[in-house]
């Protein structure tokens, strides 16, 4: 299939899927659906059964047996937010099958709110994708580089403040084909110029690779005869795509756009819908605050 149909198949796909969210009701269906696959489950004590109360905004669960009362947004990313559900899930469409996602201006102008909740709604969408990929480490064969974001034109040897370092790896198969791609900030005290320290690759293998994996391999110096093209050649399009999408992006929320990046490559790579999994991720994963996101309190 050439890109251009790929893309407009895409853009039927997300005005399908905005239309099969179009009410309150359908949306909290399938959250529900995405938060007890298998059927309600009390948080409290496990019972199998609830009432359900629909007089407020949104659906109330209450156990049968302890009456514990949870509300349907409760420990996904969408507790405590004031936007309709109907508003969340036009937004993970979006970031699903949006060519190249959207940004915070495209999505306040899709579902009509201001640039600050659009901002903050991504930031959680984000939140579940980074959360996820905490819990999945590279396993089998692992090649990994190091890599840099930001001036990409720069030749020199020496490190330009600006530039973020990185390390990227993946789990590849028996052609060498990324089966699982990480991206990862690597911390300024584990550089020597533009070299990774052995105590950054250590954190890195302590941190996303699995245990007792065998067949680990590493490429930190800048210009290695060794290296791993392709996985350059992502950091490359992810950096690209930065840029282009949002104009570029600091240190402090790099990581999150990162990971953004590979959770979309990773589930392409994958079978099965990224919305259903994107679905999945938010009604599994506890919300971020504001606060602890840009440091005051704003409602989404
Ligand atoms: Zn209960």
């Amino acid at each position: 299939m050439v890109e251009g149909s790929a893309v407009a198949e895409d853009r039927l796909k997300v005005e399908e899927l905005m239309g099969q969210f179009n009410t309150e009701q359908a949306c909290a269906d399938a959250l529900y659906a995405a938060k007890w696959p298998n059927g309600f489950r009390c948080a409290r004590c496990g019972h199998l059964h609830a009432y359900k109360i629909t007089t407020r905004r949104l659906p109330l669960l209450e156990c049968r047996a302890c009456h514990y009362q949870e509300s349907l947004t409760a420990g996904t990313v969408m507790e405590g937010s004031r936007s309709s559900l109907r508003k969340w899930f036009h937004a993970i469409v979006l970031v699903s099958y949006n060519p190249g996602g959207v940004n915070a201006v495209q999505l306040g102008g899709a579902i009509g709110v201001t640039y600050k909740t659009a901002w903050l709604i991504l930031h959680k969408l984000r939140h579940a994708m980074s959360q996820a990929d905490t819990y999945i480490k590279l396993s089998g064969s692992v090649r990994v580089n190091a890599a840099f974001y930001g001036r990409p034109h720069n030749p020199s040897l020496q490190r330009h403040p600006q530039e973020q370092p990185l390390l990227v790896g993946a789990s590849v198969n028996n052609e060498g084909q990324s089966i699982y791609i990480k991206i990862k900030q690597v911390e300024q005290n584990y550089l020597l110029e533009r070299s990774v320290k052995h105590a950054g690759t250590r954190a890195f293998m302590e941190s996303q690779v699995e245990a007792g994996a065998a067949d680990v391999e590493f490429v930190t110096a800048r210009f290695s005869s060794r290296r791993f093209q392709t996985l350059l050649d992502n950091v490359k399009e992810a950096s690209r795509w930065i840029n282009k999408m949002f104009h570029g992006i600091g240190p402090k929320y790099l990581q999150a756009y990162l990971d953004e990046y590979c959770c979309r490559l990773n589930y392409n790579n994958q079978e099965g819908s990224i919305l259903k999994r994107l679905t999945h991720l938010c009604a599994s994963t506890e919300t971020v605050t504001s606060r602890s996101l840009i440091g005051f309190v704003v409602t989404t």
